[in-house]
């Protein structure tokens, strides 16, 4: 494994050494590594670079870190977030009504959580419900008889074990995790073990195209490898006999796609949908498939970090106080990449109270609940660092922003709201 940063990256997806670097982030700490003071003097930093495959057009974190490493505090229970859990009981929904048959139907979600899309799943009836996750923390929380759980990673032996107790299975889903497993070929090399001839592989993922236009850089961090476009996607399920018949675009987490894909030859292959047409004609239009539009894309994430970085030493400049809103994996990456440090930033807040007293990785802020804007001294400024949820931020902190508090979004533009009389 190459925690050097020298080392030649090859593509996680075809093995192809010709990769073009787009970004380099330099030694970073893991975005979901929040600390206490005593740990500040042993924290871990790993090089992180950014890079697109010119043979497969994958684009890929190529610097990984030891999974024991990575996913030894887990703090993301996806039930905890209202809008997360509407999103799947919807999506068990659709899936039941296109292609399962409830009564006899078998279904096996990796990357399960705390099993925010098993439960519908089994209350739609579904007759086997799997659910596979290496978090033991959090799948010790799903506590539903109905879900059979496996804790582990999705690997070739468990898929043959599921096929040996279950039989081939008729939906295999993904979500929010086929972007994040340094073994992508063995783990897809599962899903065509696991899948019924006739069967479905969906899953979800933080869609390129949403990260290009808005310039999420913030996306970028070692727990998220991959950066899916639907170019790069066919050209990876190709080499396992699949293919994609149909794509959702997904508008949580600011935008996330959704693959539908099935075996080559199978009944879904003979109907690919006009969305997945019209798609890839649009990404080679857009240039997904060459180097220089990613080239491109850095220039401009190097502009935006200029201009935050300006507003806030200008803001500073004028006495202003000002907090970080969301201390998230997104607002570590953000952080390290501009360079936040104290003298642009007071302290974190986060509505997770399990977050509460702990830092951030290497910029140390200390994080707060939300319970702090309610005193006396609150901050003049917060910064939204979970800016894809700002409608719920703002509704929640109605009281702040009337007591005249503000907030600075940092994308997809940087602004203020409300925004200053002109
Ligand atoms: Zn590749």
């Amino acid at each position: 494994m190459d925690l050097s940063g020298s080392n030649q990256p090859v593509c996680a997806f075809c093995d192809s050494k010709r990769l073009g670097l787009v970004m380099d982030f330099g030694k970073v700490g893991l975005a979901g590594a929040f600390l206490k003071p005593e740990q500040f003097a042993t924290e871990r930093t790993f090089p992180m670079r950014l890079h697109f495959c010119k043979d497969c057009y994958a684009v890929q974190v190529t610097d990984k870190v030891p999974a024991d490493v990575m996913f030894r505090d887990y703090f993301y229970f996806s039930s905890s977030i209202g809008t997360l859990r509407d999103h799947f009981r919807e999506y068990a929904a659709e899936v039941t009504r296109r292609f399962l048959d409830p009564a006899g139907a078998t279904v096996l979600e990796f990357g399960c959580n705390d099993g925010v899309l098993l439960r519908p799943l089994a209350d739609e009836g579904i007759r086997t419900v799997i659910g596979v996750d290496p978090a033991s923390n959090v799948v010790a929380t799903i506590d539903d008889s109905r879900v059979k759980v496996i804790n582990n990673y999705f690997t070739e032996e468990v898929a043959r074990a599921v096929v040996a107790e279950h039989g081939k299975v008729d939906l295999i889903m993904a979500n929010n995790v086929y972007a994040h497993i340094p073994d992508i070929q063995g783990t897809t090399r599962a899903v065509a073990e696991a899948l019924h001839p006739e069967g479905v592989f969906a899953f979800e993922v933080h869609y390129l195209g949403k990260v290009i236009d808005e310039l999420q850089y913030d996306m970028i961090y070692h727990e998220h490898l991959y950066y899916y476009s639907l170019l790069s996607a066919v050209n990876h399920l190709a080499r396992y006999d699949m293919m994609v018949f149909d794509i959702k675009p997904i508008p949580i987490h600011a935008g996330s796609i959704r693959f539908y894909a099935c075996k080559k030859g199978s009944k879904h292959s003979a109907s690919v949908s006009p969305a997945v047409v019209a798609l890839e004609a649009e990404e080679r239009a857009r240039g997904f498939d060459r180097y220089e539009t990613f080239l491109a894309f850095s220039d401009t994430v190097a502009a935006h970090r200029d201009e935050l970085i300006g507003l806030l030493r200008d803001l500073r400049g004028q006495g202003k106080r000002i907090s970080g809103y969301g201390a998230s994996g997104r607002a570590n990456t953000m952080i390290q990449y501009c360079g936040i440090n104290h003298d642009h930033l007071d302290y974190m807040i986060d509505d997770a109270p399990a977050k509460a007293s702990f830092y951030t990785p290497r910029s140390h802020f200390e994080i707060f609940t939300s319970s702090v804007l309610g005193r006396d001294d609150p901050p003049d400024y917060l910064l939204i660092f979970a800016w894809s949820f700002f409608d719920e931020i703002r509704k929640k902190n109605a009281s702040y922003l009337a007591r005249g508090g503000r907030m600075i979004l940092p994308l997809p533009k940087v602004s203020i709201f409300p925004p200053p009389a002109p």
